[in-house]
């Protein structure tokens, strides 16, 4: 990839600030969608335009449908947030390829980051509500066609073939990463294709990362070029080092030809990024989710000035 390290805000209310951004180091901004404005002032900026697209997440209010079934045979319980689908649910899968299509046929991004990737639930919390799904007639068939496996309840399949159903959920995951990744390498080859990811090591909440999101980094692997977990502190319930501390772990779940890339949340500046600043493998730049306040703020500003050239001599070293 001869592509610079990439540094800058998520949030196109920083595109108030895109001519700071080159002052304080910061050469990237990731945005929602194929944002036609954010493209626009990239250009004018000569800075990185990067998109994050929105796989499986879905109004459950609006399309009921597509709520995933749990152990009990009903919709799962959510709450004002919630990510995943069901995914059988044909018609939403083609409505989300024809967005990315029509996309990559108007624009030119540096890199696209797939968005809630995961089987369904909310991990930015402390004590998330974690439910295995999902269970639809539909679902349950495809774990059966593709296991050649003869499962009928929910019940069966976790006290018989848990392993089986994690891996298999794993590899759908796995399958649809490959394919929009394909579609983007087709129609904007050296397009970096990235993921935001569970910020979970595959041991906490009991391997919650593959048993409830189905994100399994090495299945990943050969669709994902960036890994970039949420590292929303605050919101998560947990300290400034964290980040530091995963990106420090990740070598033991991330196959190393993978970059790893953090996403931090402005919630938790400065700490968080000075703590970056410190990491031993800091990774390969870094994301600030509501990052326009970084700045706003010259204190924050010149912080963000100082880890960025940190992380590039490290990178050098
Ligand atoms: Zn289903």
């Amino acid at each position: 990839m001869s592509i610079p390290m990439l540094f800058g805000p998520y949030g196109s209310s920083a595109l108030s600030f895109i001519d700071r951004f080159a002052r304080y180091g910061a050469n990237t901004l990731w945005f929602h969608g194929f944002d036609p404005v954010a493209f626009a002032a990239c250009a004018r900026h000569q800075i990185v335009p990067c998109v994050e697209f929105k796989t499986f997440r879905a109004d459950f209010d609006a399309h009921p449908e597509l709520i995933p079934i749990g152990v009990d045979g009903k919709p799962i319980r959510y709450g004002k947030l919630v990510q995943g689908v069901c995914l059988s649910q044909a018609d939403f899968l083609a409505e989300t390829e024809a967005n990315l299509l029509a996309g990559l046929r108007d624009f030119a991004p540096t890199g696209i980051w797939l968005d809630y990737l995961t089987y369904a639930g909310w991990f930015e919390e402390p004590m998330p509500d974690l439910q295995e799904s999902c269970f639809c007639h539909a679902c349950i068939t495809e774990f059966c066609n593709a296991t050649g496996l003869d499962a009928v309840t929910p019940t069966e399949i976790l006290a018989t073939y848990r392993d089986r159903w994690t891996r298999h959920k794993c590899e759908r995951i796995a399958h649809y990463a490959a394919h929009y990744a394909q579609l983007i390498r087709t129609q904007r080859p050296g397009c970096i294709v990235g993921a935001y990811m569970c910020p979970w090591t595959p041991d906490e909440f009991d391997g919650a990362l593959t048993r409830i999101f189905a994100q399994d980094y090495t299945l990943l692997t050969p669709a994902i070029d960036v890994f970039t977990p949420l590292i929303y502190g605050t919101k998560s319930g947990r300290t400034p080092e964290w980040g530091r501390n995963w990106l420090a772990a990740s070598a033991s779940f991330v196959p190393a030809t993978a970059k790893v890339q953090l996403i931090l949340d402005v919630l938790d500046f400065p700490a968080s990024l000075a703590a970056l600043g410190e990491a031993d493998s800091p990774g390969w730049g870094v994301q600030v989710f509501g990052g326009a306040e970084i700045f706003a703020n010259p204190a924050w500003a010149e912080l963000f000035r100082k880890v960025v050239a940190q992380m590039a001599a490290r990178q050098s070293d």
